[in-house]
């Protein structure tokens, strides 16, 4: 895939897929701005690229912040040169914030501040961006959906609408960008393990939810690996995707092909 030289930013970079693809793209020579609210695990993925031979920089940012934002861009520009690639990963489920997460208990706080980062977040992203992008004769819109953009979970009524509503940013904003030529594309995961998974897991009633035959969907009978996400990151960012544009993209081992549970396939799975 040729995404060698193209300037990368991913926020919520510090780790999971974002981590993942920020290595993953430093790796096939993108220029990688890794930008997260966690400093230290942002500069210290800086460091790993840089050790490995790679381009990349380190700026704070809370997505839901827009003065940060805009100075996220300004870095962008500083120490990129510009941007041909805005990975708009950064995302939390309400889960991790320790307030109710069921609508008899939700405050509105706790849901604004989901969509905030989730959806307000990608939307400042793109704004911010977008005068860098119209520079560039690669420009890309990456977006993190998830297999909530399609389907309702129990208790992720902010999580469910944020990654709902991205959907249908991606494809508006592929839309209004088109004139400019920029392409704007959503990734939507089954369960990827990261911090972001383990931390549901810690918060849920039954610890095994998740990863037990009798509740996995995925028809790949286990939990998706980051560098496989990031890979497809790295696909929808290159040349090789120049045809592919407001797609919402399922990458979730089969999850959302069926109804159904792998143990009634007989399947143990690897977890
Ligand atoms: P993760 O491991 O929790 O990593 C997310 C990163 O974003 C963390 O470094 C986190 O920092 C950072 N972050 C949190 N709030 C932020 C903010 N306001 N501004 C900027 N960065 C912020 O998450 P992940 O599992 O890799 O998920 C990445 C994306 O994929 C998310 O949008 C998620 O919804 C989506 N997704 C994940 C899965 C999955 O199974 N993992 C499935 C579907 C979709 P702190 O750790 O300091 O909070």
């Amino acid at each position: 895939m040729s995404i060698a030289g193209l300037k990368f930013l991913v926020t919520g970079a510090a780790t999971g897929i974002g981590a993942a693809t920020a290595t993953l793209a430093a790796s096939k020579g993108a220029h990688v701005l890794v930008s997260d609210v966690n400093d230290e695990g942002g500069q210290a993925l800086v460091d790993e690229i840089r050790e490995a031979g790679g381009v990349a920089h380190y700026q704070h940012c809370d997505v839901s912040n827009e003065e940060q934002v805009q100075a996220l861009m300004q870095a962008a520009a500083d120490t990129l040169g510009g941007l041909d690639v805005l990975h708009n990963n950064a995302g939390i489920h309400e889960t991790i914030l320790g307030e109710g997460i069921t609508l008899e208990t939700m405050s509105r706080e706790t849901f604004e501040k989901v969509m905030g980062i989730n959806l307000v977040g990608p939307f400042m992203c793109a704004k911010y961006a977008l005068p860098l992008l119209k520079q560039s004769d690669n420009a890309s819109i990456i977006n993190a959906g998830s297999t909530g953009s399609f389907s309702a979970y129990e208790h992720s009524v902010a999580y469910g609408s944020s990654k709902g509503g991205i959907a249908m940013l991606t494809k508006n904003l592929a839309v209004d960008l088109a004139p400019h030529r920029i392409r704007v594309n959503c990734y939507c995961p089954g369960t990827i393990k990261t911090q972001m998974v383990e931390n549901f897991i810690a918060a849920s009633h039954d610890a095994e939810i998740l990863v037990s035959p009798k509740t996995l969907t995925h028809l790949v009978p286990r939990l998706g690996e980051t560098r496989e996400v990031a890979e497809l990151v790295c696909f929808l960012a290159s040349e090789q995707s120049s045809f592919v544009n407001g797609v919402v993209w399922l990458i979730d081992g089969g999850s959302l092909a069926w109804r159904g549970t792998i143990d009634a396939l007989g399947m143990k799975g690897e977890m």
